[in-house]
């Protein structure tokens, strides 16, 4: 569409996609499962929960019904008070679960050439209310987990992660899950392992994981039906268990496909003027939930919202994550004037990010193709200016 009159894409290319085991993979664990009429919370989310925290080196993992709910039960769990301090630049939920808790979530700014919470932002946001910290792996790439340790000590704070984009990253040489007091990911079809819907708790923390196992299921202690805990249900299903578990083989295998996807794309666009990328800092692996691109538009000659709309014309969807970031978006925006004009890097990042197709089995010609559709909108920046 920019040169010629047909979009690059034909039919449109998805934006995001869930790579899932064979059908026939799971024939058989349904048949199971059906015939032995145990089918939420039974053995396979147990085998379930055994794999992930073999995979990722931590000792408890405990599957809950999304990541949302995970994050709502480990800050009650964790018996939570006043304020939790949490990035801006992040996606809804993270505020929600703070809120949810009837604690007040204080929001900081990111660094730059990450997106992830600015550790020196959150010393300085820490008041004598202040009882925890939520760091947030955005897209993926791990935020600085040593510097938010050492501030975790230093004021006997909590420290929890909303790791819903970072099954399979990795921090200083280790997998992302074992640090702080836990780690949320989040299962979900954009997710790198979806299992429909599901989330994933880690810890190393064994008193916290019972605590975590009582109140998904009610607050309920097995076989009990006194409450100990204003609990949820926020069990997994049997169903989700048996995908995820089948899910996880291929799930190493895709951290590294899109990896190299992701190179792909960085060799593609990094001649252009304007377009950089996240860090990853070195010692770390991303695991690439989102392929997003940082553009300057004077440099670029077209701005975020003008390469979307462009983009969308030739049939690739593309995604602003994440705008509206916290303190804009409606439900907040209200309470939250405080920070008008004070979170400077998210709002930049906010208005300059657009995140690109990726899934784990996208093809290296689509994504040749997408790097074209960016390259023609900044060659023919100004017909395309003029004629809109
Ligand atoms: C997707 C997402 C969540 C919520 O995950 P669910 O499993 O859908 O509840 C939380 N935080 C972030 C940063 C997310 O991207």
């Amino acid at each position: 569409m920019v040169r010629g009159e047909f979009p690059l894409f034909e039919d449109e290319l998805p934006f995001a996609r869930p790579t899932l085991p064979l059908p026939e993979t799971l024939f058989n664990g349904i048949k199971d499962i059906i015939l032995s009429g145990i089918i939420t919370n039974g053995k396979y989310v147990s085998e379930f929960e055994k794999r992930i925290a073999t995979y990722l080196e931590v000792k408890e993992a405990i599957a809950v019904s999304s990541a949302t709910t995970g994050l709502m039960l480990v800050i009650n769990a964790l018996k939570l008070k006043g304020e939790v301090i949490i990035p801006a630049n992040t996606f809804a939920a993270t505020a929600h679960a703070v809120v949810w808790a009837g604690l007040k979530p204080v929001l900081v700014d990111c660094e730059l050439t990450t997106g992830n919470i600015s550790p020196e932002k959150v010393i300085e946001a820490i008041t004598p209310s202040t009882t925890a910290i939520m760091g947030v792996h955005l897209y993926g790439n791990p935020c600085d987990l040593s510097k938010l340790e050492e501030i975790k000590k230093k004021f006997g704070l909590k420290l929890i992660i909303d790791a819903a984009h970072a099954m399979g990253a990795i921090y200083n040489g280790t997998m992302v899950g074992i640090q702080g007091d836990a780690h949320i990911f989040s299962l979900s079809p954009t997710k790198l392992l979806s299992v429909g819907e599901g989330g994933m708790i880690t810890t190393n923390d064994e008193m916290l994981a019972d605590l975590l196992r009582i109140n998904r299921n009610y607050g309920l202690q097995p076989g009990e039906v006194d409450a100990i805990m204003i609990g949820l249900n926020g069990r997994m299903e049997e169903f989700n268990a048996l995908l995820g578990l089948e899910g996880m083989k291929l799930l190493e295998e895709n951290v590294i496909r899109r990896n190299n996807l992701a190179k792909f794309y960085i060799e593609g666009l990094s001649l252009l003027p304007g377009i950089t990328f996240q860090t990853i800092e070195s010692g770390c692996r991303s695991t690439y939930k989102d392929m997003a691109i940082f553009i300057d538009p004077v440099q670029f000659g077209l701005d975020r919202n003008f390469l979307a709309h462009v983009l969308q014309k030739e049939h690739i969807p593309t995604r602003k994550y994440f705008y509206p970031s916290i303190h804009l978006l409606k439900v907040y925006r209200d309470d939250f004037k405080e920070y008008d004009g004070k979170l400077p890097h998210t709002e930049r990042l906010s208005s300059t990010t657009l995140s690109l197709p990726l899934y784990s089995h996208m093809k290296e010609e689509d994504i040749i193709k997408v790097c074209e559709g960016i390259k023609s909108a900044h060659l023919y920046q100004k017909e395309l200016v003029s004629s809109y």
